[in-house]
């Protein structure tokens, strides 16, 4: 008969780096939310009662698919074994997190040796893992193995699997897979055995090869990584390609009228590769893998599981290699460092490969970052808005979640722009990179990073953007002049502080720039460009209001804009500028 069961064994060798003796351990088994009334099936249909603009505001792909899973159809891991240096231990189960109550501490920097024996059901595909998707890719496995919990500084981090999202430890995974001998397989690492296997892993174009046993291995290896993917379909396709020493993989269901665009997408990944570590830093891994495994799109270590071939998501996937894999923040608690990191990687990304296709891109300023500020003003005057501080787990609704974690987060980087410079920015995200890789920075570390290297005090800016909801409006207030001396007063409005570029026209249509610092960063952005640039006094915060001077006839104004860039998040544009028809 066949089922969906899966037999593991899992040998572990842990070390405890931290100063701390150990008198617990905790492992994630993911797939024990997939079970009619778990966490995440009732948390699903509570928010699937909120209605905005007359939507439910379930996740589309979970909704209440959970409820109906008959007892084949759900997924569960159960440990039948934990042995510790060869002793069993006793294990309590906790929905879908295990807590193993030692038998002996374990003592700082020492090194223990786990062994489990576990069994786990393949859920019909709800959320990013399962068998069965609507693509019909057999098997989509993530989340399969009892996966040990993180200990940091602030102690074990043991959510219970509700929506989202994912911590690890990082280690060398040796993975091997014994399977029916036509399935073809994708996934972390680097696969060890190409030569018994073939297709294409070996040389390129190559076929699966034949053998006589009815099951085939195949042996994975991952060096540095936190989490092991992999999936395995009897009809998947598989393109190679190769840039900068990274092997690309492209794995999919042959569709005929989606053929072009997989191939369209290895293509892609080998022109864009270079670009994304000249921005973000080196892509520290030998492979990566673009598995079709529906559910959108998610990202793991070495590979994504992604259900099309469409690039921008792809793009978004794969820079999560960055922030999720090598950076490894902690995403339950600070989803924002991750999804919106790579998000704002995804629109630069982006840009660059539209620029090389010559494909015409989104003109909206600014580029490719619009839309998360259009989602932002949105979620800001919906009333919904809760602080970037909330686990993502916890918001009240998963429109609150989104937003906050992909477009406020995305916006974090470019807002920087406009307060450090673009080109400091982009040296912050390569120091953050060197400094962080590896280390699971937390927000202070980000902005410590953010101020040591661009020498402006930026505390204020993670207090207000992360800490709050308060919402950034200035306006033109109203302007007059004296001979040849102007003056323009400008209004805070809105509860965030900035510090303000005022851009300046004159009738013969030259332009100045007018920089006025805000008093809590202690230091001036540099120029940005070679518009003639005024720098001013600084505004202090707790005055409403500011006014700047500048050394021309006021009937020679015809037009003032505070931020043209348009990358400060202010919630009312209307008010930014003024023109004037003398
Ligand atoms: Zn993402």
């Amino acid at each position: 008969m066949k089922t969906n069961i899966i037999s593991g064994t899992q040998k572990l060798e842990y070390t405890n780096n931290s100063p701390d003796r150990l008198n617990k351990v905790y492992f994630h088994l993911y797939w024990n939310a997939f079970q009619p009334g778990s966490e995440m099936d009732v948390r699903s249909q509570e928010l699937g009662k909120i209605l905005i603009n007359g939507r439910p505001d379930w996740d589309s792909r979970v909704t209440d698919r959970i409820s109906k899973l008959t007892p084949s159809e759900e997924g569960y891991q159960k440990i039948k074994s934990l042995k510790i240096n060869g002793v069993e231990q006793p294990m309590i189960v906790h929905g879908t997190i295990l807590e193993v109550d030692l038998t002996k501490d374990i003592q700082p920097k020492s090194k223990v040796n786990f062994d489990l024996v576990f069994e786990a059901q393949v859920p019909i595909q709800i959320r990013r893992s399962g068998r069965d998707n609507a693509e019909g890719v057999r098997y989509s496995m993530s989340q399969w193995y009892p996966k040990l919990c993180e200990y940091d500084y602030e102690g074990w981090h043991t959510p219970q699997y509700v929506a989202r999202e994912f911590y690890g430890v990082w280690g060398d995974y040796d993975v091997t897979i014994k399977i029916d001998k036509n399935y073809k397989l994708g996934g972390t690492g680097v696969l060890e055995n190409a030569n018994q296997i073939g297709w294409g892993y070996d040389k390129p174009g190559t076929s699966l090869k034949s053998i006589s046993s009815a099951e085939r291995t195949w042996h994975f290896s991952g060096k540095n990584v936190h989490d092991f993917v992999w999936a395995a379909d009897p009809d998947y396709e598989h393109i190679v390609k190769s840039v900068d020493g990274v092997k690309i993989n492209v794995i999919y269901k042959k569709v005929d009228s989606m053929e072009q665009r997989w191939q369209r997408l290895a293509d892609a990944a080998v022109t864009v590769l270079p670009y994304m570590e000249k921005r973000f830093g080196k892509y520290d891994y030998p492979q990566y893998s673009f598995i079709q495994g529906g559910d959108g799109g998610m990202e793991y270590p070495m590979a994504t599981l992604i259900k099309g071939p469409g690039l921008v998501s792809a793009f978004h996937e794969w820079m999560h290699s960055w922030y999720q894999m090598m950076l490894g923040s902690n995403e339950n608690e600070h989803p924002w460092m991750d999804e919106g990191f790579a998000s704002y990687a995804e629109g630069e990304v982006t840009a660059y490969y539209d620029k090389m296709m010559n494909i015409e891109s989104d003109k909206a300023l600014p580029l490719h970052h619009a839309g998360a500020y259009r989602n932002y003003y949105f979620l800001q005057q919906s009333g919904l808005a809760e602080p970037m501080t909330t686990n993502s787990d916890h918001y009240n609704t998963n429109l609150a979640y989104e937003i906050n974690a992909y477009s406020k987060g995305e916006m974090l980087l470019e807002q920087l722009g406009y307060i450090v410079s673009d080109s400091v920015r982009d040296q912050i995200l390569l120091e953050y990179y060197k400094l962080w890789r590896f280390k699971h920075p937390n927000p202070n570390d980000f902005f410590k990073v953010a101020q040591d290297v661009s020498g402006i005090q930026l505390g204020w800016y993670k207090e207000y953007w992360l800490n709050t909801t308060k919402s950034i409006d200035y306006k033109i207030d109203s302007l007059w002049g004296e001979g040849d001396i102007s003056k323009i007063r400008l209004r805070r409005i809105g509860e965030m502080a900035m510090p303000i570029d005022l851009e300046l026209t004159f009738r013969d249509s030259t332009k100045e720039i007018h920089y006025i610092p805000m008093d809590m960063m202690l230091a001036n952005k540099p120029a940005e460009s070679n518009e003639l640039r005024f720098v001013h006094e600084a505004w202090n915060w707790t005055n409403p209001t500011y006014i700047v001077e500048f050394k021309h006839p006021l009937n020679q104004l015809i037009k003032m804009e505070i931020d043209p860039t348009k990358r400060m998040a202010d919630v009312n544009l209307d008010n930014n500028v003024l023109k004037l028809n003398w």
